[in-house]
This record gives structure tokens, sequence and C-alpha cells, in this order.
């Protein structure tokens, strides 16, 4: 096996903002062995920390040329850091939007905590609920909110929120549904009285990790003001992820796009992570595909302890008897095409007037609108051009973004997925998805 270093020396030879699509290709496959390599090296104990530091920075940089695209395979980085693919991205995601540095977040408190939430998105050993989701929703928001210029109409604080509640909103997932919990009457339940038990969870064991140790508490050198203020939107938008939420949180957005009025900042946001919650039947057949036979194995296990208990089988739990591809194309068409259509409305609506302003014709540079509730210029964000050292710049300008391309990407996607499920619909292929690829 050649050496992690003699890789990092040839990369370095190689900067990859000149490589072309199938280049960086091969660069991600060198990353994969590349990282694997490390990872076995660090089990046995044999990589110097000169060694561990510069392959870190080439995963870095590697990291930074995939993840702003929106099929970005989140399980290809997953099996090349050795199952570490929400560590990767939200450290990343600090990095690139300066987080890090804009909140003083202690480095050793960051890591510390992102390996907590690890361990807690594995507690269950769930197929679906684990951490290769959070880190999914996680690069899905910051894909939202840089491609659509969302980002500019936001604060470093509500970046940071919509960053940190995509990473906890599925903390310690028991892999069972909210119903389940409240047939089984499980302690959770009984602690949150039946309402959003498990978001109410998710939220308040990630705080309470921050609380009880301080060399994990990433919010350390917060403000009191920016502490709590970054808390109501975590809150707010980690239990509007509760999918009993959906159809009232859909209308409500509805009804708001026809009012004159501002568009209620955490209400934007909840709806942009729980978009990011549900995109996966938007993103490539690949990406779909092993997401539902994912989420589908997690419900028909739900199915088998239902069995076990002798209660009915919940929805889509019963494996001998559930049709997949049906499923698939009502929860595209009654849910996540309806949300993605909103969703592209309401950032319509938002950045619209910022495209306008920014334009030469516009008012002068980037003014404050009242009409949007626009946080001031000196609290606006920016995006770092570089995250490493790597160069690769990132087109945050808000002149780059394109709606056509946005709306057009995810309807593709949607459309091709729905006529895959068709197809096999027609064919029959019903009870078992193992036998649908
Ligand atoms: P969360 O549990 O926070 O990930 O919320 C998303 C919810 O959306 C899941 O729990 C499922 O109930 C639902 N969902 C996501 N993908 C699918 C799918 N392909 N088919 C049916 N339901 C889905
Ligand atoms: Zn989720």
């Amino acid at each position: 096996m050649e050496s992690p270093t003699k890789e990092i020396e040839d990369f370095e030879n190689n900067s990859l903002k000149y490589l072309q699509a199938d280049q960086i290709e091969k660069i991600w496959l060198r990353l994969r062995g590349l990282l694997r390599c490390l990872v076995k090296q660090l089990e046995r104990g044999e990589a110097s920390v000169v060694d561990l530091k510069k392959n870190l920075e080439y995963a870095a940089s590697v990291l930074e040329s995939h993840v702003d695209t929106w099929s970005f395979d989140v399980f290809t980085l997953n099996d090349a850091s050795g199952d570490h693919a929400l560590k990767f991205i939200f450290y990343e995601l600090l990095t690139r939007y300066d987080i890090i540095n804009r909140f003083k977040i202690p480095v050793s408190a960051l890591v510390s905590f992102v390996e907590a939430l690890e361990v807690g998105y594995g507690k269950h050993r769930n197929p679906y609920h684990n951490l290769i989701h959070a880190a999914d929703v996680t690069q899905t928001v910051h894909y939202l909110l840089l491609k659509t210029g969302m980002v500019h109409w936001l604060t470093e604080l509500e970046i940071f929120a919509m960053l940190f509640a995509a990473a906890v909103h599925d903390y310690e997932h028991t892999g069972t549904t909210n119903n389940f919990h409240i047939q089984t009457r499980s302690d959770t339940a009984i602690l949150y009285n039946d309402r959003a038990v498990q978001e109410n969870h998710h939220v308040s064991a990630a705080y309470r990790l921050l609380q009880e140790d301080d060399e994990m508490n990433i919010l350390y050198n917060l403000s009191k003001d920016d502490w709590r203020e970054l808390r109501a939107l975590v809150v707010e938008m980690v239990l509007a992820t509760d999918m009993s939420c959906h159809f009232q949180q859909i209308k409500a957005m509805k009804n708001f796009l026809q009012q004159p009025e501002a568009i209620d900042k955490p209400k934007a946001l909840s709806l942009l992570l729980h978009t990011a919650d549900i995109s996966h039947p938007a993103k490539n057949w690949n990406m779909h595909h092993r997401w539902t036979t994912s989420l589908l194995e997690e419900f028909f296990r739900q199915g088998d302890k239902e069995a076990e208990l002798g209660l009915p089988f919940s929805p889509l739990c019963d494996r001998k008897s559930t049709m997949v591809a049906q499923s698939q194309i009502g929860f595209i068409d009654f849910i996540v095409e309806p949300t993605f259509t909103v969703l592209t409305d309401m950032i319509e609506k938002i950045v619209t007037p910022l495209i306008e302003e920014a334009s030469p014709s516009g008012l002068a540079g980037f003014r404050r609108s009242s009409l949007n509730n626009i946080p001031s210029d000196s609290k606006r964000s920016t995006v770092r051009g570089t995250g490493s050292e790597s160069g690769t710049s990132l087109n945050c300008s808000i002149s780059a973004v394109d709606f056509k391309t946005f709306k057009s990407t995810w309807n593709e996607e949607v459309h091709k997925n729905r006529e895959k499920w068709k197809a096999q619909a027609a064919k029959g292929i019903n009870a078992n998805i193992y036998t649908c690829t």
C-alpha cells in the first residue's frame, strides 16, 4: 500500500482547482483508499501526528470540491472516513462559513461534541436514522443555503443554528416512530406527553451533551443573547421535523406567501430543514433507492416488533405486504414535490429582492430591506472562499444564484425517480424491496 504521505505529495502537485470532473472522481476514489489506510494505521497506532494532519487537510480539500453538489455521495464519504461522515461534514461546513472563528468554538470541543453525536446516532444501530442521514441532511441544508442565495438573507448565527440543527436533528433516534413510542408507552413518550416525542428528545439530549461536559461545549463562548437566539431557532427547527407537523407547515407557508408581510425567519428556516430531511427522493436514483431501502428496513424491523407485541402493523411496517413502489410514488406526489414547490416559491420571494438590490440598477450595494427583515450588513454572513489550503474558491455571490437551475435540478430527479418506481409498480414488484434493484 502506498504511504499516505506519498499520496499527499502527489495531490499537492496537482492542485484540485485545475481538475476536470472525471479527474476529481479519481481523486475521490484515491481519497477513499487513503482514508481507509489512515483509519487502519490509526487503529494499529502507526500514524504520526504529521501524517494525520496532512491526510485530514487532504480530505478537507477533496471534500470541498464535492460538498457543493446536489447528489453528493455521502455514503462514499462515510466509507472513506471510517464511518465519520458527520464529523467531516460538520467540521468542513463550520470552517467554510467561518463559524469556528466567529463564535470562538474551541476545536477540541467541536471534535468531542461531534464524535459524541456520532456515538448517539449509532446507539440503536438504525439502518436509516444514523449518522449518515445526519451528514446527508447537513450537507443538503448547506447546498440549499448556498445555491439558492438564502445564505445572503441570514446572519452567521442563523447559519450556525441551521447547521447545528441539521447535525443534531435525529440524535439518538430509536429506529421506531413517534406513534410506536406512544403505543408502547415508552419512557420518552411519557416524558414528553406524546408530543413530538423523538424530536423533543433529539434536541434535549444534544443540549445535555453540551451542558454536562464543558469539554464538549461548542457554545461556551457565545454571548447570552446569541446563546438564547441560537437555542430558540434550533428548538423550533428540530421540533418542526416531526412529520405530524408537515401538512400544517406547508399550508401555513402557502398562506404566508400570499400575504405582503415579511416571511417569518424561524418558519422559513424550519421549512428548509424539513425539506432537506425528506430530500432523498429528489436526489439521483442510486442515492434515493439506497435511502429508501434503508428506511423500509427500519420500518420493517418496527413491524417485526409490533408483531411480537401483538400490535397492529403501522403503515409501511409489514415486510410481507408493503407495496414499496406505490408507497414511494405516494410519498413523492403528496409530500416531497409539494414541499419542494413551496420551498422554491418561498426562496424566490426572499431572494429576488436581494438580487434586485444587488444589481447595478438596484440600491447601492446590498442594503438592508425593511420588507424582508434582512440583517444589517455587519451581521450578515460571509462565506469564506476556502476552508483549507487547496485554493478551491466558492462562488457564493448573489449574482450567481440561478433559480431555474435549482428548480430543474430537483424537478428532473423527482420526475426520474417517480418514473422508475412506476415502472417497478407496473412490473408488480411490490412486496420485497430487495428484489427491486
Ligand atoms: P426524520 O425522521 O426526521 O428523518 O423525518 C423524515 C420522515 O420522513 C421519516 O421518518 C419518514 O417518516 C419520512 N420519510 C422519509 N423518506 C421516506 C420515504 N422514502 N418513504 C416514506 N416516508 C419517508
Ligand atoms: Zn431526519
